[in-house]
């Protein structure tokens, strides 16, 4: 059977196009009217979620940890970051006094079939990984003698914490998809993995990359309060008070306070945006109707929306001609950093756009008209999770009382924000930064967001640091 595509006449080919982008603006658009509900919800969430046990979608995770680092950490520690499409090693020598004498760490892309396969082989692959870049430590770094290394692992995934160094995967997110790991404690897992390759280590901390950025934002500012990962995935982390979590059954810290893993990803309400491309684009995920608003936000998925927005141009407006280019069919194929460079194009010609269309789609030729349109839908994507995302921010705000001014006092505080996205999307970051002091008004003068380079990482060595099997001989 030969299909015969109805060519359609230049001018309707625009009409049609121009009305496809004007209804995804439409559908996209987030004024501030439409982003308060959004965040109010969050705050309502957050509560619900504190309460009780599966009293929401957002899981609101019990950390365990109940001390954020001081600065008075001392020793070699070592860090494993598992997240998102990279893993990290990396060891730090601890001066005490808030100083890191050393650090080095190494980044190893994970193979994508691993990201899909068995249990054992990813753990195995990280663990060799791990060994290979421990037989690289130089004299600057120092373990007193008859010691075990110790190790702050960052899983960044959904986790129910049974302890500060164990824990069980409650789903994977982002593109991992592997059976078997789902309940499993992944402190044991690792371990396993640790023996099998001869590696002598122990993990004095399992901490999601949230919790890990709020401990390393807070070793170098006192005034983090929170921290939030705009990256392959998104989420937050905050510190509560620890009488306010009305599920917590265990002992009140002596702190009074305990960081929680929000696990924002998964909020979900009617006040959200969504159009039929994330409607399909759920559908066909790896996880269906999980995770909702990480899909509208996170730099796993903004590329592919605007993907879809061209599939439904090419099909219905023939955009690209006649036919469809058969590399666009391709789930993922246009990817985040794409869409960024695209959407960043200040040439004339847009030529950006131009070689992306033609390298990444096959599409060799394309008019100026086309790439601009094909810029604006970038805008009203990306435009659309920015503004989400400060709305999200403005509910953690709120239910932290830190969004408007106290007796006309100032009351600091900082964002420890880390994730690809927000470090290398610039139009991403500005929107989501403006967004939040649109919304803020004149408390915007007390809310400070702070790049946290690279500090789930450090985090995890800092709260195993603090958390060492050593420290008690050590003070005694
Ligand atoms: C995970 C979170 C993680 C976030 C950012 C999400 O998909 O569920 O645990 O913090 O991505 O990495
Ligand atoms: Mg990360």
């Amino acid at each position: 059977v030969v299909l015969v595509r109805r060519q359609m006449k230049s001018s309707d080919r625009w009409a049609k196009a121009e009305a496809i982008l004007k209804e995804l603006d439409e559908e996209c658009g987030a004024p501030a009217a439409k982003l308060r509900p959004v965040a109010d919800a969050m705050t309502v969430e957050m509560h619900a979620g504190l309460a009780s046990e599966g009293g929401s979608k957002l899981k609101m995770l019990i950390s365990y940890v109940d001390n954020l680092p001081t600065g008075d950490e001392k020793g070699l520690f070592y860090a494993l970051d598992l997240g998102g499409t990279n893993f990290r090693v990396m060891r730090v020598q601890l001066g005490g006094k808030g100083s890191k004498i050393k650090q080095e760490s190494e980044e190893v892309s994970i193979p994508p079939h691993l990201m899909i396969g068995s249990s054992q082989e990813l753990f195995d692959f990280i663990a060799g990984a791990l060994a290979k870049f421990v037989s690289t430590e130089g004299e600057d770094f120092h373990l007193p003698p008859g010691r075990q290394r110790e190790l702050g692992f960052t899983f960044s995934f959904p986790v129910k914490q049974l302890s500060l160094a164990s824990g069980t995967l409650i789903k994977w997110t982002k593109g991992f998809h592997i059976e078997g790991t789902v309940g499993q404690d992944v402190v044991g897992e690792l371990t396993k993995a640790m023996e099998r390759v001869g590696l002598d280590m122990r993990v004095a901390a399992l901490v999601n990359d949230t919790v890990g950025t709020l401990a390393g934002g807070r070793y170098n500012n006192p005034d983090v309060v929170a921290a939030v990962i705009l990256g392959t995935g998104t989420n937050a982390a905050y510190v509560e008070r620890a009488n306010a979590i009305p599920k917590w059954q265990g002992l009140l810290p002596k702190s009074g306070e305990m960081v929680i893993n929000m696990e924002w990803g998964n909020f979900r309400s009617s006040h959200l945006p969504l159009t039929e491309y994330d409607q399909s684009l759920d559908a066909e995920s790896l996880n269906p109707g999980e995770q909702i608003f990480e899909k509208t936000i996170s730099g796993m998925y903004l590329g592919e929306i605007v993907r879809r927005v061209l599939c439904r141009m090419a099909e219905e407006a023939s955009f690209f001609g006649d036919n469809i280019p058969p590399k666009l069919k391709i789930p993922f194929i246009l990817r985040t950093p794409d869409m960024s460079a695209m959407h960043h194009d200040t040439s004339s010609d847009l030529k950006v756009v131009g070689s992306k269309l033609k390298d990444i789609l096959e599409i060799p030729n394309s008019s100026l008209k086309m790439r601009k349109m094909i810029v604006e839908i970038c805008d009203i994507v990306a435009s659309r999770g920015a503004r989400l995302s400060a709305a999200a921010i403005l509910g953690v705000l709120k239910k932290l009382g830190r969004d408007g001014i106290k007796d006309g006092e100032k009351q600091r505080s900082v964002i420890a924000l880390d994730g690809g996205l927000f470090e290398h999307y610039m139009k991403f970051r500005n929107c989501m930064v403006s967004t939040l002091e649109e919304l803020l008004g004149e408390a915007a003068d007390n809310i400070v967001i702070e790049h946290s380079n690279d500090g789930s990482g450090i985090g995890a060595a800092l709260i195993a640091a603090s958390h060492s099997q050593y420290l008690q001989i050590e003070e005694s």
